[in-house]
C-alpha cells in the first residue's frame, strides 16, 4: 500500500514524528521508492509505503504519527 500526502505528512504545518506501534521507538525505516533529482543533486522520496521496519524490534511494525507539541505538554 502506498500512503497519501497527508498520511506522510507533507504539507502539514504541524511538526510531527513517527513511533513504531509496537515499542514507541522513533528508530524506523520506511519502506519508500526513492528518484534521483538531477538538478539538487539529491535523492526524493517518491512514494512512501505503510510498512516500515522498527530498529528495535527488529522487525516490521506499524508507524504511529503523533504531534510534536503534544508529546511536549506544558512548557
Ligand atoms: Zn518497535
Amino acid at each position: 500500500m502506498i500512503l497519501n500526502e497527508t498520511e506522510i505528512g507533507a504539507g502539514t504545518e504541524t511538526p510531527h514524528g513517527w513511533k513504531c506501534r509496537t515499542c514507541g521507538s522513533e528508530d524506523l525505516l520506511f519502506d519508500a521508492y526513492a528518484e534521483w533529482d538531477r538538478e539538487n543533486q539529491v535523492f526524493t522520496v517518491q512514494s512512501l509505503f505503510d510498512a516500515c521496519e522498527c530498529v528495535a524490534c527488529g522487525g516490521e511494525t506499524k508507524a504511529v504519527r503523533f504531534e510534536l507539541a503534544a508529546e511536549a505538554g506544558a512548557p
